[in-house]
């Protein structure tokens, strides 16, 4: 290895104390060598496209000329960051493979696919003596990144930090609006290579830099056709983005936790092969460069201090060399909060890396505009002593010499400190392993007796692919665990004797769990994302953090709905068990012989992939609980009468799910579960949420149509086509989705043409404007009594309740309650109807601040008021009517619970009207527990407000139904334990009234 020898004696010095422990900040000068020429015309035309002299650096108002390697240009046609210039992902890679024929120092390797097939890359960049050592180099990395390989040898360690050189992993245009990062990392590839200015050299010399400069692919060549459509249509407006990624927009930075989306895949599968020491996401929001990896608390709970430190460090050294440069705009802390485990660079922070993020300033697209700024961005704070300017000319050149400036600085930084920070890698990847012995737990437990075994399995699988390594256990296994509330909670009795000493209530009691429990040892590598996952959360309602950034809670298990179990008792580490390799699976096939099928409904979700596998297949839901084959069934288990026994054991052994034959059919009363048509319908306004259900639809292979509010609108007769339609979150109020966007100015086509050929694909119109409007809103009404089931979710139950689809329910939106991204748990109010098939009593459902319902047995009831009015006494006191004798107060009606609806009363039912037929009047099925119980995890403030009221509706409608969420079931792959309350409403679509007692007037 050559160093250039400022950074050589730097690094001799830190060796031999043999610390690599005290931040080095180095001498050399940012600038180009005076000794290599410039490329005039390009370094020209960076100045002509650089709005102002002091928004370009030292580093980047120049570009040294190479006579063998290409510039961007050579791709562009013009210089990164030139006005009205976009590269399409393919142009990036282009330019980054004539890279790699040019030069040695350059490898491009092809990380995977999206969701429509395009390429994903990782380019890697180093001095030709590093490239040609990658290999070993990993090899040390990957030691080091699992200490248990040289027995957590400090001096073995050591040895190998010395002979290491460290990955920089970044990563480009995850959000596809935010466009600057491709010309950016472009010239960043080609500065890397080329430079010889010591302050780059140095990078090159000293470390590898990986870059992805297009992270979500699909959506970055869609963004690339809307900015084309622009440059072709000057004055007239243009589509927004309504399609990221195939599925979801801005919310694919959202999927590190459930890793739904192959970007999320194709990166963390990148950031495993490589052990990079940091992952640096860039983004484009906010001027003109707030690094926020610092960010602001609450910070996650379950990372390593090593790296809080190492984010401060990293992060302030950021923003002071760009402060020196005269840059203006640069700054840290800021309001990012750090807590949730998310987010893409997040890879890095549970999995002993270290995670990154820029926010530069874009202007989604290539134009160069005058940008005026709120006072919220330009005025000066604590953490940004000199902000970014109230009105300026802003380019897209201005936003690539930020991003690179940024990030030459931040590599030549670590370049420089490279040891410290492979040590720092390795100190956290071994107290990662410590993790029992330190703060614990010593493991989670997934016991093998769980009644959703392919749910369980599905978790299994997600931590597999966070690289958590799974054991089972070969043999039962007693360890402590913590007591179950209830049975040592007591409280203590109050002043006891002083002669008695109280009896101490253990905290703990022994659990024996079977033989192939799952264990997630803590002693391993990765134990740091299993636990973030895995553990309650817990933010305080009066935390100073009230800007909350994302959601508070996650806990996999709850959300999953599969029993998780902490232990701390480091005996579990001694139990008899063995590494799982290959994927986890659930058991399936058939067992036992007979002619009748039955299958357990336990809200797998595999059971709704089998019912559409095998559509024509005749099957039917038992009504009531039932006993066969010497086992328990729930209400709504599968049972089949005529099937081609050879098909199914293939597809329940696929699917991991377990059959059981038997003689003859159980007597219990059934009705058939069909394959439904399924529509999902969207607006033109925000396909963000409801792209989580599409994913998950898509999963386990449930078909659907997917259908826009304006296909509804031209179609009158929907229940030919669809049994259901569900109608997600839309994000936008229910009056935007009757009118869609205003009809101003120019149509906005969503479309496939010669000048969009990536738009289109997923679904289009001439027009985006136009909504659902007054014809589709009476088309889904219609829809509904002609025999139809509409699903909505969130906001759009308050479309459905404010247009008049649910006769006897009122929906308010809280005024004190904070449910902020939150875990609830919620009871079962009525288990004899199918949406609530293969549940229990109560299940922890995802909530954000979800609408507030009550139901009545009359139209336009308005919510009730048990309080006294004013008058004498107190409180429980009669008032007395004075110069009269007392008239006789009636009994006070029975209580009504808050989930319920009030009986009907005399005065109602004499012309009644408004009075609801008692088959027609809303069905509670699920509600929100009480308030001491309705908290699992994340954030619950003012929870009063929202507990014991209903959560889940089904109103009757003429002959169809309409379903009221107020939570969430599909929420970013994490909430798969909820997924099946959707599955029953669509394959018992025609037999929701099952098991439903009508009251009798
Ligand atoms: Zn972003």
């Amino acid at each position: 290895m050559t160093f250039s020898r400022p950074v050589r004696s730097l690094f001799l010095f830190a060796f031999c104390l043999s610390t690599f422990g005290t931040i080095v900040n180095a001498q050399v000068k940012a600038g180009r060598d005076p000794n290599q020429p410039v490329d005039q015309e390009y370094t020209n035309k960076i100045r002509e496209y650089t709005t102002e002299p002091f928004f370009n650096s030292p580093l980047t108002d120049y570009l040294p000329a190479s006579s063998d390697v290409p510039t961007p240009k050579a791709v562009l046609g013009d210089i990164a960051g030139a006005p009205g210039k976009l590269p399409y992902a393919e142009e990036v890679y282009k330019y980054m493979r004539m890279l790699e024929r040019a030069s040695p120092r350059v490898k491009v390797y092809s990380i995977g696919t999206t969701e429509e097939g395009r390429e994903m890359i990782a380019v890697a960049i180093g001095s030709e003596q590093l490239m040609s050592k990658l290999e070993e180099n990993r090899a040390r990395l990957t030691k080091l990144a699992d200490p248990r390989t040289i027995n957590l040898d400090e001096a073995e360690a050591d040895r190998l930090v010395a002979a290491s050189f460290p990955i920089y992993y970044i990563t480009g245009t995850i959000h596809s609006p935010e466009t600057g990062s491709p010309t950016a990392l472009m010239e960043l590839a080609y500065r890397l290579v080329v430079d010889n200015s010591p302050y780059v050299k140095a990078i090159r010399d000293n470390m590898v830099t990986l870059i992805t400069p297009v992270v979500e692919v699909d959506g970055r060549n869609r963004m690339v056709d809307v900015y084309n459509w622009h440059l072709a249509h000057p004055n007239q407006n243009w589509p927004s983005l309504i399609y990221w990624g195939h599925y979801v927009a801005h919310d694919n930075n959202r999927d590190a936790i459930g890793l739904s989306l192959k970007l999320t895949r194709n990166v963390m599968n990148t950031y495993l092969a490589w052990k990079p020491q940091v992952l640096h996401d860039l983004h484009e929001s906010v001027p003109y460069l707030y690094d926020n990896t610092i960010g602001d608390g609450p910070y996650n709970a379950w990372v390593d201090p090593i790296l809080t430190d190492e984010w401060q460090m990293i992060g302030w050294h950021n923003v002071s060399e760009m402060t020196k440069f005269g840059m203006p705009g640069v700054f840290a802390h800021g309001n990012f909060d750090t807590w949730s485990p998310g987010y893409l660079m997040f890879i890095a922070a549970t999995h002993n890396g270290i995670s990154r993020l820029y926010e530069t300033f874009g202007n989604a697209g290539a134009d160069t505009v005058e940008r005026s700024l709120s006072p919220s961005e330009y005025q000066r704070t604590w953490y940004r002593q000199n902000p970014p300017l109230p009105k300026a000319r802003w380019s897209q050149r201005n936003n690539n010499n930020y991003q690179q400036t940024a990030l030459l600085t931040t590599l030549h930084h670590f370049s420089t400190n490279g040891k410290l920070f492979l040590k720092n890698f390795y100190l956290k990847s071994k107290r990662s392993i410590e993790k029992p012995k330190n703060e614990g737990p010593a493991a989670y437990v997934f016991p093998a007796d769980e009644v959703r075994a392919g749910n369980q399995a599905e978790l299994l699988r997600t931590l597999q692919a966070q690289g958590v390594e799974i054991s089972k256990s070969t043999a039962p296994f007693t360890v402590a665990v913590k007591r179950k509330s209830g049975s040592g909670s007591a409280r203590p009795t109050p002043s006891p004797s002083p002669a008695v000493s109280p009896t101490p209530v253990p905290k703990t009691e022994d659990r024996t769990f079977p033989a192939g429990s799952y264990i997630l040892r803590m002693d391993q590598p990765y134990s740091r994302i299993a636990d973030a996952l895995l553990d309650y959360q817990y933010w305080a309602p009066n935390d100073p953090q009230t800007d909350i950034y994302d959601d508070t809670a996650w806990t996999m298990g709850e959300l999953a709905n599969v029993e998780v179990v902490r232990v701390t008792d480091v005996k579990v580490l001694q139990a008899p068990m063995e590494r799982v390799t290959g994927d986890v699976r659930s058991p399936g096939g058939i067992s036992s012989a007979g002619s009748v099928y039955v299958i357990n409904h336990n809200a797998d979700n595999a059971l709704a992939t089998l019912r559409y596998r095998l559509k024509d297949v005749e099957m039917n839901a038992a009504e009531e609980p039932f006993e066969a084959a010497g086992r328990k069934f729930n209400r709504g288990s599968f049972i089949i009468h005529k099937v081609d026994g050879e098909a199914l054991r293939r597809a329940t052994s696929e699917l991991g799910i377990q059959v059981y034959a038997v003689a003859s059919a159980p007597t219990v009363k059934t009705h058939p579960v069909r394959a439904a048509r399924i529509a999902i319908m969207h607006t033109w306004l925000s396909t963000q949420d409801e792209g989580w259900y599409r994913i998950g639809f898509d999963h386990l292979q449930v078909p659907f149509t997917y259908i826009s509010t304006q296909d509804v609108s031209r179609d009158p007769n929907l229940k030919s086509k669809y049994d259901v339609i569900l109608f997600a979150p839309v994000g936008r109020g229910s009056q935007a989705i009757i009118n869609g966007l205003p009809m101003y100015g120019n149509p906005l086509p969503w479309k496939k043409t010669d000048l969009t050929p990536n738009l289109g694909s997923i679904d289009e119109t001439d027009d985006m404007r136009p909504g659902l409007g007054w014809n589709g809103l009476q088309n889904l009404q219609k829809f509904v009594r002609d025999g139809g089931v509409f699903i909505t979710v969130d906001d759009t139950t308050d479309f459905a309740v404010n247009y008049g689809f649910t006769q006897g329910v009122t929906l308010n939106r809280s005024q004190r309650l904070r449910a902020v991204g939150v875990i609830l748990r919620t009871k079962a109010v009525d288990s004899t109807s199918p949406i609530a098939y293969g549940y229990g009593d109560s299940l922890a459902m995802y909530c954000s601040n979800g609408p507030i319902y009550g139901v009545n047995n009359g139209v336009g009831g308005r919510p009730r008021t048990q309080s006294r009015a004013t008058g004498r006494g107190t409180p429980d006191d009669p008032d007395v009517v004075q110069g009269r004798p007392p008239a006789e107060i009636p009994e006070p009606p029975p209580r009504v619970e808050p989930w319920e609806a009030p009986p009907v009363g005399d005065e109602q039912r004499r012309n009644a009207i408004g009075l609801i037929p008692p088959n027609q009047r809303p069905r509670v099925i699920l509600r929100y527990a009480d308030n001491r119980e309705l908290f699992v995890s994340g954030l619950l403030d003012g929870g009063d407000e929202i507990a014991q009221r209903p959560a889940i509706i089904d109103v009757p409608q003429g002959n169809g139904h309409v379903l009221l969420f107020s939570t969430n079931p599909f929420w970013r792959g994490q909430t798969k334990g909820s997924y099946f309350l959707v599955f029953n409403a669509i394959l018992n679509w025609d037999n929701l009234n099952a098991g439903r007692k009508l009251a009798e007037k």
